[in-house]
């Protein structure tokens, strides 16, 4: 065997959350694993919408999008990448596809496809989020996909959103592994342990992985949260507000059973019945159908609606699913209405009761730009007299469960990705023999 042919470089994803960018070569086979927009990266120079980036050459001069030829559409280079993994479908995975030439094919789970895709079909003409005419080539875990002279193995995790992938990826220098992002405190932790068991089995030469939760750690997991929601649902007068992520489908579940078990309807945002209606085909996942009793689409008061809001809203007004604010306002103790800050305006209509309440059940607020939205949340919460509960868990591996599957694993090296605090990780680790590599970007790791 030849040594010293098989190589990581790091992207994205180093020193920050999210904006994975990792590209493994191994003799003449290129392949990407994941290719996600940096938040980190963007708010230092852009503040959206009205400081936007307006070409990929912006993006490029600023360090943003990486620069390198023979991967993009918008240069004149020949494509020199054999293909690009997505771990899942979350943006700081994902979004920069839209730069990838398409002749390179994409691949990833079913569910992500279909999430992206709906996702494409509900923005308006983005320069950073467009996946139109990629060739996704789809997956499942037990498939062994050949990419030139590698074999790219996919195997479920659990995270918080569905179809998310951990890979082993068998190259001519051994196995290397990579986590995606990951937890096994979420509504299947199955998953997780069976990748881990996979990865463990393979021997791995290098593990990737995932370190986001290394300060602000807890001890939860879904069925705590369902617990408490249970509990404050079964307690509020008035109406319930949720907030929760959009692709969060666990937590929607969540919600959905909350709701019926206390003879409420979970009122869904036209944007998640949409994306509900499109994984109502995936016969892996389960969602709530839309016809069910239990499930309302709550119609925002706009003066016009986009195209698929309108079709969407055609589609159901017939059988009593579409509800606006007004007749929310009259039923608010049958309802737990889903709502993203950005809906406040509609509490002027709404007027929740007295007794009504807030519940926060995603990340808390972990940027400055949130911290000011944060403010006004609170204003919001305190003009209408809403008590704000947060009862969430994160998508990510906590400190202590992460050390065990690592040990599990037994990497012969450690690449921590998707962390503010590598440094902090790889003392934690207990580096005795130099196993833990903290990662510079865009310098390339031999293996
Ligand atoms: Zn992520
Ligand atoms: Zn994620």
């Amino acid at each position: 065997m030849v040594k010293n042919e098989t190589s990581l470089t790091f992207y994205g994803g180093v020193n920050e959350i999210g904006g994975n960018k990792i590209l493994l070569k191994d003799r003449d086979t290129k392949v990407f694993f994941d290719f996600g927009m940096s938040f980190t990266a963007k708010k230092q120079f852009y503040s959206p919408p009205f400081l936007s980036p307006k070409n990929e050459r912006s993006l490029q001069e600023l360090g943003i999008l990486p620069q390198i030829r023979g991967i993009y559409k918008f240069d004149d280079s020949v494509p020199d990448i054999d293909g690009i993994f997505l771990s899942h479908g979350h943006l700081d995975h994902s979004a920069y596809l839209s730069f990838i030439n398409r002749e390179i094919p994409v691949f990833c789970g079913e569910t992500t496809r279909t999430i992206l895709q709906t996702l494409s079909n509900i923005k308006r003409v983005d320069l950073e989020f467009n996946v139109k005419d990629i060739d996704f080539r789809v997956f499942r875990t037990g498939n062994k996909i050949k990419v030139g002279g590698i074999e790219v193995e996919p195997i479920h995790v659990d995270h918080s959103i569905p179809g998310a992938y951990g890979f082993l990826i068998h190259t001519s220098n051994g196995t290397v592994v990579y986590t995606g992002d990951y937890r096994d405190h979420g509504a299947k932790p199955e998953m997780t342990h069976q990748f881990v068991e996979k990865a463990r089995e393979a021997d791995p030469v290098a593990v990737v992985t995932e370190a986001t939760n290394m300060t602000g750690a807890t001890v939860s997991n879904e069925v705590e949260v369902e617990g408490k929601l249970d509990k404050i649902t079964s307690q509020v007068d008035g109406i319930m507000l949720a907030e929760y992520g959009y692709s969060d489908i666990d937590r929607l579940n969540t919600f959905y059973k909350i709701a019926k078990k206390n003879g409420r309807c979970l009122a869904v945002s036209l944007k998640q019945a949409f994306l509900l209606e499109a994984l109502a085909n995936d016969k892996h996942l389960k969602v709530p159908a839309i016809s069910d009793d239990g499930l309302l689409i709550f119609r925002k008061s706009k003066k016009r609606y986009d195209k698929w809001e309108s079709e969407l809203i055609d589609r159901f007004k017939g059988d009593g699913k579409m509800f606006d604010v007004f007749e929310a306002s009259k039923q608010q103790c049958k309802i737990i209405l889903a709502v993203s800050f950005y809906d406040f305006e509609e509490l002027v209509s709404l007027q929740p009761t007295s007794g009504s309440c807030y519940v926060l059940s995603a990340s808390e607020p972990f940027n400055e730009e949130m911290e000011l939205d944060y403010e006004r949340l609170v204003n919001w919460l305190s003009h209408y007299g809403l008590p704000q509960y947060h009862v969430h868990v994160s998508g990510h591996m906590m400190p202590l469960q992460l050390k065990v599957a690592l040990r599990r694993m037994g990497g012969k090296r450690i690449f921590p990705v998707h962390t503010e605090n590598a440094a902090l990780f790889k003392k934690f680790l207990d580096n005795k023999d130099g196993q833990v590599q903290l990662v510079e970007k865009e310098l390339e790791y031999k293996l």
